[in-house]
């Protein structure tokens, strides 16, 4: 696959610029096991890259100040000076990028002409992260081919920073970090405010994580994501007001929650109980999945996607449906909805021998119940960017 992915972007590269790309670059898109909306809570999150990936063919122009994008997937490019100081422009995909280019102007570090043209196997607005391997990936190109010698954590915050100023995304930074820190087999146990990190072995055992995308996306997302936030701030004033000495959000216990539940009201509280438990969860999901307990991980997903929908209140009737109809399949031991909520996939740990029948049924009646065509993507854990060689594929 990565090789069909490999020549199509070489042919786009080769009818964008009439020559020959010098290298490759794959920036793989990434999944969370488990971690939901913990990520501004001192909590922990568990992503891993996946064998999706947008690859850029690219070639170094030395004396020339332009850099040019050719998107082949929407069959537009992009060209700027690379002296000048960028802004945001129309063209959206196009500012993942220059806003790029802005954080590593930023920095002090200058770059020459370059020509770059990509394409993608990540779906765009799925939950996959695309925008995430975008960004990081053009940091990762800049940084090697212009020695630029900024470390895997600079190059991840600087994606972050990009979409912040340019794309207008407040997003945290565990999908930049799990493109670039990604590891084969390995998922991330991230700390998504120190960012200190820890890999464990995926011994998924005879199963696999399959992607449900239910092709729906609620339009209040961003006002959902705020009044949570909100929920949630609400309860954490009570709770350190209350208990001064306490350190960090994940070290205040259920009884600690009890005691202000009055105070706060049950709203707040619903919200600051789902994420105390999802806290609690990562670290359990982590340990059982090195130990390859795959039963104990899936009865953890479950538990979050119920926290997800009762408790956090982020899911969403497809969603809610996919996933009751999934655990009554064979050889399925977890599903819940994956990402800030509202739509989007859901992630399934189902059997090798289960996948098939478990897809074919899932889509019958998904689609009969809302007249919609669900996508569905089979991924492996797989490395973060890398340079891609080209004698890889010669067999
Ligand atoms: P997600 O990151 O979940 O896939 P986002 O909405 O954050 O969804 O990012 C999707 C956006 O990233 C697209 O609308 C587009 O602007 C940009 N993008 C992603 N992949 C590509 C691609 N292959 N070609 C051009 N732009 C892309
Ligand atoms: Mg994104």
């Amino acid at each position: 696959m990565q090789k069909h992915l490999v020549n199509y972007t070489t042919e786009a590269f080769r009818s964008a610029f009439q020559s020959e790309p010098d290298f490759f670059f794959l920036a793989p898109g990434r999944i969370n096991i488990i971690g939901e909306h913990v990520d501004y809570s001192d909590g922990f999150v568990l992503p891993a890259a996946i064998d999706k990936y947008i690859c850029f063919a690219v070639k170094k122009i030395d004396d020339s100040e332009t850099c040019t994008f050719f998107a082949k997937d929407f069959n537009e490019s992009f060209s700027f000076n690379v002296n000048q100081k960028q802004i945001p422009v129309k063209q959206m995909w196009a500012n993942y990028l220059l806003g790029v280019f802005n954080a590593v102007q930023e920095s002090g570090k200058k770059i020459g002409g370059v020509q770059i043209a990509f394409s993608s196997t990540i779906p765009m607005g799925s939950g996959l992260s695309s925008s995430a391997a975008l960004e990081c990936g053009f940091a990762f190109i800049l940084n090697q081919i212009f020695g630029l010698n900024l470390s895997k954590k600079e190059l991840a915050l600087i994606g972050q920073k990009s979409e912040h100023t340019f794309a207008g995304v407040k997003c945290g930074i565990m999908d930049q970090f799990a493109s670039v820190f990604g590891k084969e087999q390995q998922v991330i146990m991230l700390d998504c405010n120190t960012l200190d990190h820890q890999y464990f072995e995926a011994n998924l055992d005879g199963y696999s994580l399959v992607l449900f995308d239910s092709c729906v996306k609620h339009t209040h997302l961003t006002s959902g994501y705020n009044d949570r936030r909100n929920d949630v701030d609400h309860g954490k004033k009570a709770l350190w007001k209350r208990f001064p000495e306490v350190e960090k959000f994940r070290d205040f216990n259920f009884s600690m929650l009890e005691e202000v539940r009055t105070e706060i009201g049950e709203t707040s509280f619903k919200r600051c109980i789902y994420l105390l438990k999802e806290i609690g969860r990562v670290e359990k999901a982590a340990k059982a999945l090195s130990e390859g307990n795959i039963e104990y991980l899936g009865e953890l997903l479950n538990e979050t996607h119920h926290g997800l929908s009762t408790e956090f209140e982020v899911s969403c009737e497809e969603l809610d449906f996919m996933v009751e109809e999934t655990l009554k399949e064979n050889g399925v031991l977890g599903a819940r909805i994956m990402g800030g909520g509202f739509g989007g996939c859901s992630i399934n740990l189902i059997k090798d021998e289960n996948i098939i029948e478990a897809i074919e049924n899932i889509s019958i009646k998904y689609k009969e119940k809302f007249g919609i065509d669900m996508k569905v993507y089979r991924v492996k854990i797989s490395d973060g960017i890398r340079e891609y060689k080209r004698n890889e594929f010669i067999v």
